[in-house]
């Protein structure tokens, strides 16, 4: 069986529609409208963003919605007998704690995982140290960087990387994952 590492953010979420929104309309902020891929994969770090995320996580988190078929296709990958790891860049520099909203997001909106890992705005080494063999994330880098030390990797398709090259797999839908998985979970290394 596989071990699948799973991003939140624009993966199993839909979070750059809701986090322009409140950015819109509570705050109007320049530098944080342009900032958004980086304010949401946690590595664009300023006084505006701590603010704005500590004002308004709480809203944004009841707001954001999971995609389409996540929620079934998630528990169908964990009753296969997979090993489901949720691996987010979430921290606590834009949450009073990253680790229990995640968690109890995650549980209220029936996502099952075995394992919650935050604080990864860079997914490489966490996905060699985890032992992880498949990834699916929405951030072309860390695809591509996973891609590169032979772990497979399927970007989600976003708004925000519809105009990227990537080498892994791009995919739009929760279905065509599991189909993908499917299809190429022999050819990872730990497949049993
Ligand atoms: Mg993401």
């Amino acid at each position: 069986m596989l071990t699948i590492g799973i991003d939140i953010d624009d993966t199993i979420t839909n979070s750059t529609r809701v986090v322009k929104y409140f950015i819109n309309k509570y705050s109007k902020d320049k530098e944080l409208m342009n900032n958004v891929e980086g304010v949401i994969r946690g590595n664009y770090v300023s006084e505006g963003t701590k603010n704005f995320y500590r004002k308004h996580s709480e809203l944004i988190g009841n707001r954001i919605k999971v995609k389409k078929h996540a929620r079934e296709v998630i528990q169908k990958l964990h009753d296969d007998g997979h090993k489901i790891i949720i691996v987010t860049a979430r921290d606590d520099n834009y949450y009073e704690d990253a680790y229990k909203f995640s968690y109890e997001y995650l549980k209220r909106n029936g996502i099952v995982f075995d394992k919650l890992i935050t604080a990864q705005p860079y997914k490489k080494e966490i996905c060699i140290k985890e032992k992880i063999d498949i990834m699916i994330d929405d951030a072309v880098d860390t695809v591509d960087s996973i891609h590169e030390v032979g772990i497979k990797s399927i970007l989600f398709d976003s708004s925000i990387n519809k105009n990227k090259k990537t080498k892994g797999k791009r995919l739009n839908n929760w279905n065509d994952i599991y189909k993908y998985i499917q299809k190429n979970k022999k050819d990872c290394k730990n497949f049993e």
